[in-house]
């Protein structure tokens, strides 16, 4: 049941299948972005509390080790078992996702039901790395192996935390790799609940290890880290950058970034508003805006953009916004002041350049970082509300005429993540899909996305793909190996 009075058991960093505090001692403090006050001291982590935890995922790592001699097979248990696991806490969890990150406990929920498909989609890819024969010199065998790649780092961010840690330590239990994972300093509860629960399906010590802390410290100590194989990381391009300099300045560890976007979702005029236009405000509004793959650039045609428009703002007036444990509520607030502030400065933008504000734009109550539902219209492709990530609940339409020109305009940007259309039109869908620079193109649908289909950018927006099987592969090696089938020994 939806709880605002969660206990808070875990606030400590995970070392090692141990909660401890962090050597310096220092802690900091945790936020209710609902009302703004202070929900628990957490650890805070720097470079010598990464040091020892990459000590313990080295030992978990080490040839001969309880985790590398775990079959495949029983590691895919291991992970039925968490998957059970998140499933018998999900309300607690829930509520700790809730009160930490500020979305709807019902959003909440469905975000750890998610989390238990992935981990038992990857389950079953734990014991089929297979290797491949390679046909080669007429006296040799030789043999591909996949091998997990070992010690990773994984930083992840505040939109979806829970979502986001099972996303990273997903295949890292699916390939026998072991990891240190920094959660975002706004929402470190649930990443340190799983921890527990990965201990308590019985994961070996040092494999699963969380280091709260913020970006330039416990963050930068992962990504500059000379015993880290592989970094991981979702946020946003700027830092996404930074993590790959600091990549290639310590040991080239491998690299797999999940980052921002501005994506264009394209409507035709031959759709049934009735549907489309809810799904197209869902499309930008879900979890308050903050979501990388979200709709922000919704292209309508000029011959349906009037009734488009009228029929948004009508809808938007109707969204409820609130406490999020109420289970009415569809839209929380933001998670914390600086994206609060930083939507509203944007909003400003949108006015100062020419769009028309429809609806919203201004906070919504009195205490907490809540943004009104806002809608503009008129928005054309120069303006920066058109241009950069907002991150927030706000809808831009845009109209275009044909779909040359909206194919063009879609591809003037330097992100990449994700595409929509809607159209009865099957040569206009298609078209778009091959043409669009987007990792993830959606029809008729939109933030549909699937344990089962890999997920990340084109350009700017990344490198990588998570989920899928390529989700499996960025956490493998490829050996090669000979065998001379003439040598006398
Ligand atoms: P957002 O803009 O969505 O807050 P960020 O990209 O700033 O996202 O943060 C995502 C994650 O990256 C967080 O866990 C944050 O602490 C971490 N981070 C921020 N700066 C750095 C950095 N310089 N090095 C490594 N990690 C960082």
């Amino acid at each position: 049941m939806a709880n605002p009075n969660q206990e808070i058991k875990y606030t400590k960093l995970f070392i090692n299948n141990e909660f401890v505090e962090s050597v310096s001692k220092k802690t900091f403090e945790t936020f209710n972005p609902a009302n703004g006050k202070k929900l628990a001291d957490i650890s805070e982590g720097f470079k010598e509390d990464v040091d020892i935890a990459v000590k313990a995922a080295q030992k978990a790592f080490k040839r001969g080790s309880e985790w590398r001699n775990t079959t495949a097979t029983h590691r895919a248990d291991l992970m039925l078992k968490l998957a059970d696991l998140i499933a018998r806490d999900i309300e607690i969890l829930a509520n700790l996702e809730t009160l930490d990150n500020g979305k709807p406990y019902e959003s909440a929920k469905g975000d750890l039901f998610f989390c238990t498909m992935l981990l038992r989609y990857y389950a079953g890819y734990a014991d089929k790395a297979h290797g491949r024969t390679i046909p080669t010199e007429p006296n040799t065998f030789s043999y591909v192996r996949k091998e997990p790649i070992g010690v990773c780092g994984q930083i992840i961010p505040w939109n979806y935390p829970a979502l986001m840690t099972v996303f990273k330590i997903a295949p890292i239990l699916a390939t026998g790799c072991v990891t240190i994972l920094k959660p975002a300093e706004q929402t470190p509860l649930t990443a340190l609940y799983i921890a527990s629960l990965t201990k308590e399906a019985g994961i070996p010590d040092g494999v699963i290890n969380v280091i709260t802390g913020f970006g330039p410290t416990a963050g930068a100590a992962i990504s500059m880290h000379r015993d880290i194989r592989k970094v991981a990381f979702t946020g946003s391009t700027e830092i996404g950058k930074l993590i790959m300099e600091a990549a290639a300045k310590s040991n080239l560890k491998k690299v797999s970034l999940e980052l921002g976007g501005k994506s264009p979702l394209v409507i035709f005029d031959d759709v049934n508003l009735d549907e489309v236009v809810p799904l197209a405000q869902e499309a930008i509004f879900t979890n308050s805006g903050q979501i990388c793959c979200g709709g922000s650039r919704t292209f309508v045609q000029e011959n349906i953009y009037d009734e488009f428009v009228k029929r948004t703002v009508e809808l938007a007036k109707k969204r409820k916004v609130g406490c999020p444990f109420d289970s009415n509520t569809q839209q929380g607030p933001q998670v914390d002041k600086i994206t609060f502030d930083k939507i509203l400065t944007y909003i400003d933008y949108g006015k100062q350049d020419g769009a028309k504000l429809e609806f919203g734009g201004k906070r919504w109550g009195n205490e907490g970082f809540f943004v009104e539902p806002t809608v503009f219209s008129n928005v054309t492709d120069d303006m920066r509300i058109a241009t950069d990530e907002i991150f927030g609940p706000v809808q831009s339409i845009i109209k275009f005429k044909t779909l040359d020109e909206v194919i063009e305009r879609a591809n003037n940007t330097e992100y990449g993540l994700a595409a929509g259309i809607f159209t009865k039109n099957l040569n206009n869908a298609i078209t778009f899909a091959n043409s669009v620079e987007a990792g993830t193109v959606w029809i008729n649908c939109y933030n549909a996305t699937s344990v089962t289909s890999p997920f990340g950018g084109y350009k700017l927006s990344g490198i990588g793909r998570e989920l899928g099987e390529e989700g499996i592969n960025l956490y493998l090696e490829t050996k090669s190996v000979s065998i001379n089938l003439a040598a006398n020994n």
